[in-house]
């Protein structure tokens, strides 16, 4: 434990974040880092608890009061080595991760968290600029090979720890860059695309070969994977959810995820211009409350929207936990996130019931109605709509950001593997109906986080390395490994 009663002397403390009206001019990352004495005392804020709730609260079961521990004694390389133990990507992490580990941190219960989130993104930063994060090709190759379809966060790490387990592991991937919605999904002012950027360049020392442009099941024969001794599929949750009401087939009705990759691209010189798909001086609706509908309003603000709205069907959160919803479990509490305080007009309890469209075709406006959920006992609760309540939404595009309903069947079906009925392919300890075959993050769990995607593709990897060689020396969650430090 860095420093006894650390926790009455200290307050919790966060990043500083640029201004609104200067961050809103670029899609750059806005936040500031604090001075090492702040990270410090943040650290010294960890009780070392005998039971570290955090650990329980992490899909990837990271250390923390370990490096929490090593920070506040300055010694930043080994809180590093602590974090790298359980996280191939904490500088993913550490800027994107909702941070379940807060929200069970056992300080949790009578003053606000350890700031563990901020802690362990400037660990990986400090690893960076000082050098300490180097390729570690393995020192053997074990003759394997194995295909990774799919490079977003769980396809990187499953890379990652089968090439360190010694196997020779090829990376295909249909977009033109790696990095799955890490690259094409995420704004770059919650991530700038140079993070990715850095981190490969390592996975490639290390010995990873990547291939873009390659989509298995279509311009890549699966034919072509038969020489792989095994394969993880790590597709992602790639269908998007539809609104079918009148009019969803008008102009100016979009899917968020086409908006935000469009945007992506620019900002990354792929694409020239966002003018088919623009915010720009329109009144925009986001349909959904979710991330996806967050990084739409920050990029409709940075397009100068004429006006930007969100539309949830829930009712609004609590602002704080409930007694139904107490510590350690995930608060289901309202969240306003950096781009709700650009600038946004928020409506709950609101169902869209038609799009309405000019003479051309357009979108001009949304019908909604309000509605209420009605609980009874042992029943999930009843949608009801309010009558009377009918409203016209002026409108000029409107961004559906209703999420996804699991992977394209194509591929599935030509590995001929299960599926369940939510459309993920049913697994046992990661490993597919076909023997050779594993599938990890969004495509086997449905759409989720990139922690969990992360921790996903390490079991997974684990798994895959225990079937080809008949035992696995990689750490996994299921040995209950903890690194020595
Ligand atoms: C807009 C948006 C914002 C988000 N923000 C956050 C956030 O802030 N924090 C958070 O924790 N989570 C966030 N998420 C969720 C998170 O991004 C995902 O849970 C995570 O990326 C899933 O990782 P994955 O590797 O399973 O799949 P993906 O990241 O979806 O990667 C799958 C990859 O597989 C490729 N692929 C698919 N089929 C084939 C094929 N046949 N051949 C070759 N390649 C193929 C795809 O092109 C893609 O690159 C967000 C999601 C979205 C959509
Ligand atoms: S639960 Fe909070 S205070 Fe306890 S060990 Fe984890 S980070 Fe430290």
């Amino acid at each position: 434990m860095g420093k006894l009663k650390g926790f009455i002397e200290f307050e919790r403390t966060e990043e500083g974040l640029v201004p609104v009206k200067k961050r809103v001019k670029n899609y750059n990352e806005f936040t500031l880092k604090p001075s090492d004495k702040k990270l410090k005392e943040q650290s010294g804020r960890c009780m070392d608890c005998g039971v570290p709730f955090c650990h329980s609260g992490c899909p990837l079961g990271n250390l923390i009061p370990d490096f929490n521990d090593a920070v506040y004694n300055n010694e930043w390389e080994k809180a590093l080595y602590i974090l790298h133990s359980t996280n191939n990507f904490p500088e993913f992490t550490g800027r994107l991760c909702p941070a379940p580990c807060e929200a069970a941190c056992v300080l949790g219960i009578i003053n606000p968290p350890v700031s563990i989130e901020m802690i362990e993104k400037y660990i990986v930063e400090r690893g960076f600029e000082e050098g300490w994060i180097k390729a570690n090709p393995p020192l053997n190759r074990t003759g394997k090979k194995v295909a990774v379809v799919g490079s977003g966060p769980a396809g990187l790490a499953a890379a990652q720890q089968l090439n360190k387990a010694g196997h020779s592991v090829d990376v295909y991937e249909r977009d033109s860059k790696i990095g799955g919605l890490l690259r094409y999904g995420i704004p770059d002012f919650k991530m700038e695309k140079n993070i990715i950027d850095r981190r490969l360049s390592i996975l490639e020392e290390e010995g990873i070969n990547f291939f873009t442009n390659k989509e298995v099941g279509k311009n890549y024969s699966v034919n072509n994977l038969k020489k792989y001794d095994s394969i993880v599929l790590c597709g992602g949750a790639t269908i998007k959810r539809n609104l079918p009401i009148k009019g969803s087939d008008l102009k100016g009705v979009k899917q968020a995820m086409d908006f935000l990759k469009l945007q992506n691209e620019v900002v990354d010189g792929l694409n020239k211009t966002t003018e088919p798909l623009n915010a720009k001086d329109k009144n925009v609706i986001v349909i959904g409350g979710g991330d996806t509908g967050s990084d739409c309003i920050g990029t409709s603000n940075r397009q100068e929207a004429k006006s930007v709205t969100n539309f949830e069907i829930m009712s609004k959160p609590n602002e704080n936990r409930t007694d139904e919803n107490p510590w350690p479990y995930w608060p289901f509490k309202l969240k306003t996130t950096s781009s709700h305080e650009e600038g946004i007009h928020r409506e709950w309890s609101i169902l869209t019931k038609e799009f309405i469209g000019d003479e051309n075709g357009k979108v001009k406006s949304l019908k909604t109605v309000e509605v209420e959920w009605i609980k009874k006992e042992g029943e999930r609760p009843q949608l009801k709509e309010i009558s009377g309540s009918e409203k016209l939404w002026p409108c000029d595009l409107a961004l559906l950001a209703l999420g996804f309903t699991g992977h394209e069947p194509d591929l599935i079906d030509k590995l001929n593997l299960e599926t369940n009925i939510s459309n993920q392919i049913v697994t046992n300890n990661y490993q597919t109906s076909v023997s050779n075959i594993f599938s990890a993050g969004d495509m086997r769990r449905g759409q989720s986080l990139i922690v969990w995607a992360i921790s996903e593709g390490r079991e997974a990897a684990y798994q895959v390395d225990k079937y080809l060689m008949g035992h696995s020396e990689l750490e996994t969650k299921e040995k209950g490994d903890l690194p020595t430090v």
